[in-house]
């Protein structure tokens, strides 16, 4: 197994002292555990900040998998070469179709599930949001590769039919921390990840609206005091309260989604 190009990081009763960084060695698959795959020339790179506080614990836990696999070795040749200078000209390198190909296969190789997207990080993909984060949580798990220089041979795009998704509109310099991203949003929503379930569901974007603002301790802080309805213990005044700041901020902040809020709560009246 020595030279298999697969990382397991995720396993079901691991000593709590390992940290997910050490759990290198291939594991088992949990089955019915939703599992990132990763394709990536930047294994070393995972799991990153996702091994980090809830996320991390989740993934010791077993409540959620992650698998990168290596481009690397995949190349061609001796210098394991996986890219190559752009058709037509031009700058920078691309990541070569017959390369991605094989990666691609192997990624994919022990799926059973038709509910299992593969997915491009891409800045040409549809924009991540809130809505296609809880579909990938729905999903079994997904597999994502990781572009680097001026990205992939297109046909790879077209042959397994890939999904692209964008982080937003900027450019970065691969597509690991996209990847973090979409995973880090994702798996929060797998019951038993975040502590407390509820705030999931409280939270920006989940009402559509952004979320109202947070207070905590000290009561007073250079001079600003808590806003006195969330000290009063009424409940019922405390949702109001945050319901009205929501609308606001959603308003005021980004009119898109208040049009869409308004829009949705329109056709529900009509229902
Ligand atoms: N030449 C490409 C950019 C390549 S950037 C273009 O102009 O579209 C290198 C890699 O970084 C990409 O292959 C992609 O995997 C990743 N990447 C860059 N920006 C991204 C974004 N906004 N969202 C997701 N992935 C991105």
């Amino acid at each position: 197994m020595s030279d298999t190009p697969s990382r397991s990081h995720g396993r079901k009763a691991i000593r709590p002292t390992l940290k997910p960084r050490e759990l290198m060695t291939p594991a088992p698959d949990l089955h019915g555990v939703w599992k990132a795959k990763i394709i990536t020339l930047f294994p070393s790179a995972f799991p990153g900040v996702l091994g980090e506080s809830l996320t991390g614990k989740a993934l010791q836990d077993g409540l959620w998998q992650l698998e990168t696999i290596d481009l690397r070795q995949f190349g061609i040749g001796k210098h394991r070469n996986v890219d190559d200078t752009p058709a037509g000209g031009g700058a920078g390198m691309v990541l070569r179709a017959d390369v991605l190909g094989s990666a691609i296969e192997h990624a994919m190789e022990g799926v059973r599930s038709a509910n299992w997207p593969l997915v491009y990080l891409s800045p040409r993909g549809r924009r991540l949001d809130q809505a296609m984060v809880r579909n990938f949580a729905r999903c079994d798990g997904i597999t994502l590769l990781c572009g680097r220089f001026e990205g992939v041979d297109e046909r790879v795009l077209e042959h397994y039919g890939i999904q692209e998704v964008s982080l937003g509109d900027f450019v970065l310099t691969g597509g690991e921390i996209a990847a973090q991203a979409l995973i880090d949003a994702t798996v929060r929503l797998i019951p038993g990840v975040l502590g407390n379930q509820a705030s999931a569901e409280e939270e920006s974007f989940s009402s559509g609206l952004l979320e109202h603002p947070q207070y905590t301790r000290p009561a007073e802080w250079k001079g600003k005091p808590i806003p006195e309805v969330l000290m009063s213990g009424h409940h019922g005044r405390v949702a109001e309260w945050r319901h009205r700041m929501s609308e606001e901020i959603t308003k005021s902040r980004r009119p898109d989604l208040w049009e869409a809020y308004l829009k949705a709560r329109r056709e529900e009246g009509q229902e």
